[in-house]
């Protein structure tokens, strides 16, 4: 296994050379009305000499846009759906605060930090701006790395913008790998609950129902489509491919470790054998503000977990027969191009449907499988055109599968 590279072509993961210092982070919120956006914007109401908030981008939620919007007085706004936009326009004549579309938002001269916290693919577009415009870049939007994470590490190259992980795992191994030199690497490990679905067997997980894979035992205030990707472990694959781009890692250099309590979000496995593991309370506030502060660390929330506080700690192998997802991530990530496009966006639709009720769980795995045995794409790294006509292909192949369609003795 090689580490190719490693982030922003260093050879050891140290601090980057940022303007450290308690200055203002001017940051935009897109995606402000979802439980990220608004983790985030708890941490603007909580320290509010060192983050002020420039812009914020919702969907369609108006209401809950227009409430931060007048909580934080943002220099801008967006929504992402047009009669959205049409009414926020409408609400906010004569205000002040300019309507302006996403990308906009996410590249507004004001905006030090982009932090991009919009759920799916629809992340990329601004995802890619703030990369191209040099902002910093908080990212919990994985599938912009996900469908394009190649192309969005080298426009970030090329105007200097910093990618710092969101997601809690990824910014648990960001922070273990600091001062770690690259040949001093084995393996980096990314930590799952293990999902409403833990400890099922393979038909149970297969038959689940959206009423049993929306329960989340450790993360309960995630979105919906979230949630569910963790109840068939695609969360945790989509993850081994943010990580293969962000830390530049081959795909048998990430493992995956269920640990139910979801206090070490990664494990760092170093050449000897010493495994660095970064451990917190499960709030996505403390990754959030990691990203927007780093290198600070602010005080948490909620008080820290002090050693004699941590509960009995499991780390188990994932049930691989119960959750296909997981192998289906590492092959699309193996097959490279378009294939992780491709099976994020069939997955996005899978999840809608199954949230529609037309499908148990076990019909998600089916689904990705068929679409992605029908993609034909070469190994090139895509683009953003490229990434989002991949994701569109999908998107319609996984609105016209049939559950009939599965062919017999295909796997499970
Ligand atoms: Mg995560």
């Amino acid at each position: 296994m090689s580490f190719v590279r490693w982030l922003n072509g260093r050879d050891t993961m140290t601090t980057m050379d940022l303007q450290a210092g308690a200055h203002l982070h001017r940051i935009a919120v897109l995606g402000c009305t979802g439980s990220i956006g608004r983790d985030a914007l708890d941490l603007a109401a909580r320290h509010p000499d060192r983050l002020r908030v420039a812009t914020l981008a919702c969907n369609r939620d108006v209401d809950g846009l227009l409430a931060a919007a007048e909580r934080f007085r943002p220099d801008a706004v967006a929504a992402a759906d047009p009669w959205a936009a049409a009414m926020l326009a409408g609400r906010l004549d004569g205000s002040g605060v300019k309507v302006v579309s996403v990308v906009d938002a996410a590249t507004w001269p004001t905006v030090d930090v982009t932090l991009v916290a919009i759920s799916g693919v629809a992340g990329l577009r601004p995802a890619m701006a703030a990369a191209e415009a040099g902002k910093r870049l908080a990212l919990a939007n994985k599938e912009s790395l996900v469908a394009a994470g190649a192309t969005l590490l080298r426009h970030a190259q090329q105007s200097g913008a910093e990618i710092l992980p969101v997601d809690s795992e990824h910014a648990g191994l960001f922070a273990a790998l600091q001062g770690v030199r690259r040949g001093s690497l084995r393996r980096l490990w990314l930590t799952a609950s293990g999902g409403p679905m833990r400890g099922c067997t393979a038909a149970e997980v297969a038959a689940a129902t959206p009423e049993l894979a929306l329960r989340h035992p450790t993360w309960p205030a995630m979105g919906r489509r979230i949630t569910v990707d963790t109840a068939t472990l695609l969360n945790k694959g989509l993850e081994v491919i943010e990580a293969h781009h962000l830390f530049h890692a081959d795909a048998d250099a990430i493992g995956v470790v269920v640990h139910p309590q979801s206090v070490v979000h990664a494990i760092v496995e170093l050449a000897d054998g010493s495994l660095l593991m970064q451990a917190s309370r499960p709030d996505m506030r403390l990754p959030i503000a990691f990203a927007l502060a780093y290198p600070e660390r602010w005080a948490p929330p909620e008080p820290a977990i002090p050693p004699t506080g941590l509960p009995d700690l499991q780390f188990q192998p994932p049930d691989r027969e119960a959750f296909p997802c997981l192998d289906l991530a590492y092959a699309a990530l193996r097959a490279g191009g378009t294939a992780p496009a491709v099976l994020n966006g069939a997955d996005e639709v899978a999840v809608a449907r199954f949230l529609a009720g037309e499908f148990p769980l076990g019909h998600v795995p089916r689904l990705l499988e068929a679409v992605l045995g029908q993609h034909r794409g070469g190994a090139g790294e895509p683009d953003l055109d490229e990434a989002l006509a991949a994701d569109a292909w999908a998107r319609e192949r996984a609105a016209a599968w049939r559950p009939s369609a599965v062919v017999r003795g295909a796997r499970r």
